[in-house]
């Protein structure tokens, strides 16, 4: 796959900047944000799918980005850590309805 990089426009003063620059070339402006590899953009996507509190992590790191894409993805792990948190309560509370089923099924061991 082709790694296409597409001109960019500084935030500030919305100048066309190099992807890579540190800093804007017309006004100064830091260009901290650097665009997230596409690996590491699926890490932070599975990251958030699976294990839920780390995608918070993300989210908080990058949805302030200067970055675009940067942000999408903060937005993208926030959106999928409610969404893995939500499934995760779920299925923790079927789990435990069940076993409270299954000790109510035994009076001896419950009080
Ligand atoms: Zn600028």
């Amino acid at each position: 796959m082709p790694d296409i990089q597409l001109p960019t426009m500084c935030p500030k003063c919305g100048g066309v900047i190099t992807p890579g620059d540190i800093f804007c070339s017309h006004c100064g402006y830091a260009l901290v944000a650097q665009p997230i590899h596409i690996g590491q953009q699926i890490n932070i996507i599975l990251i958030s799918l699976l294990l839920p509190p780390f995608g918070l992590v993300y989210f908080f790191k990058y949805f302030k980005s200067e970055n675009s894409s940067n942000k999408r993805i903060g937005y993208i792990a926030g959106v999928l850590t409610i969404v893995s948190t939500i499934f995760v309560t779920w299925t923790t509370i079927g789990v435990w309805q069940g076993i409270q089923q299954t000790f109510s099924q035994y009076p001896s061991l419950s009080y």
